[in-house]
């Protein structure tokens, strides 16, 4: 049988990759094949030709949201890092899944268009942000999104708008259809630059002081319990720095488990259930992951 790389010779696909060397907590094993599509065009080809093979997709961003275990995954892993193109139309800026909303909300800025300067320390892709529908510091992306490009489990090219999306606290319907987003389109509001440029300094700054950018992460694990907040949950049940192997409940953040080093995705896993099960014993209330953990079927 022919190989993904045979079938399409002029297309970056890989084969046995360690994922770990591509997600943001530094772990994961090996993807039978990872593609970086440049275009729609060649997203769609191979999207249709896996689907007609029956091979397994996995559609990765900048991979900050998501524990993958050592066991790695099957299939087809396709990386949108190299679809990042971001246009200023007007009010609107429209950009390519694969872009980081970082640069998203810095092409905002320089266009002096105000409503993503909340984004501006997330270190994920646009198709991260609007399938989790991130958000930070009062912002969210169903406030700003007028609409997204996806093409479908079968190949299709299709058109959502926001109001379609069935957003919620870290929820889009996107979670649920398998869509591979591939554009965005956000609407903005005239703003005074030194304004824009204020806040996104300011949140930088706060990211900065709370949380443990200087270690490999995966962002806040857990969701907001309703009346709580996870990381004061963690901290009282006098979890944090608890380490399983080298993940571990960071000390500056308990909401974050950090990669002193080489962590694994067991790791990760195991310390996780070991803070959910610890404060639900301690507390009564359920912790649910945030964060995606993926492994092989
Ligand atoms: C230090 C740090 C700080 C963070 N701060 C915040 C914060 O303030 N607020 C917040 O909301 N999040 C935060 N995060 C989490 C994360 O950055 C966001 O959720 C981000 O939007 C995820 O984007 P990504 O491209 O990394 O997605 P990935 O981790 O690559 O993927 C996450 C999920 O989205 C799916 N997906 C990704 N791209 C697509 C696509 N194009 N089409 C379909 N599905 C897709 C994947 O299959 C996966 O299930 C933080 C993370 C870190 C490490």
């Amino acid at each position: 049988m022919k190989t993904l790389i045979e079938i399409f010779p002029k297309y970056n696909i890989q084969t046995d990759v360690k994922l770990g060397n591509y997600t943001n907590t530094r772990v994961g094993g090996p993807a039978d094949w990872c593609f970086w599509p440049k275009t729609q065009a060649e997203l769609k080809e191979v999207v249709q030709y896996a689907n007609e093979q029956n091979i397994l997709i996995t559609v990765l961003g900048n991979a900050s949201n998501l524990v993958i275990t050592e066991d790695g995954l099957s299939g087809l892993v396709i990386f949108l890092t190299e679809m990042k193109q971001i246009k200023a139309l007007g009010n609107h800026i429209v950009v390519e899944a694969g872009a980081w909303i970082i640069e998203t909300a810095q092409m905002a800025y320089e266009y002096a268009l105000t409503g993503l300067e909340w984004a501006a320390g997330i270190p994920g892709s646009v198709g991260g942000a609007v399938f989790m529908n991130a958000g930070a510091y009062g912002g969210q992306i169903d406030q700003v999104l007028e609409s997204t490009d996806v093409i479908t489990a079968d190949g299709r090219l299709k058109t959502y708008a926001a109001a379609e999306l069935a957003f919620g606290y870290r929820h889009s319907l996107i979670q649920e259809t398998g869509d591979i987003i591939v554009s965005a389109t956000f609407v903005l509001k005239p703003g005074k630059r030194s304004v824009i440029g204020a806040k996104m300094a300011d949140y930088n700054e706060r990211r900065a002081q709370k949380q443990p950018l200087e270690f490999p992460s995966c962002g806040s694990v857990f969701k907001r319990p309703t009346g709580y907040f996870a990381g004061k949950l963690i901290m009282d049940a006098g979890l944090q720095g608890y380490q399983i192997g080298d993940a571990q409940v960071s000390t500056k953040h308990a909401g974050f488990i950090v990669n002193r080093g080489h962590a694994t995705g067991s790791d990760y896993v195991n310390l996780i259930k070991h803070v959910q099960t610890t404060v639900y014993q301690t507390f009564k209330v359920d912790l649910e992951t945030e964060v995606r953990i993926l492994g092989r079927k």
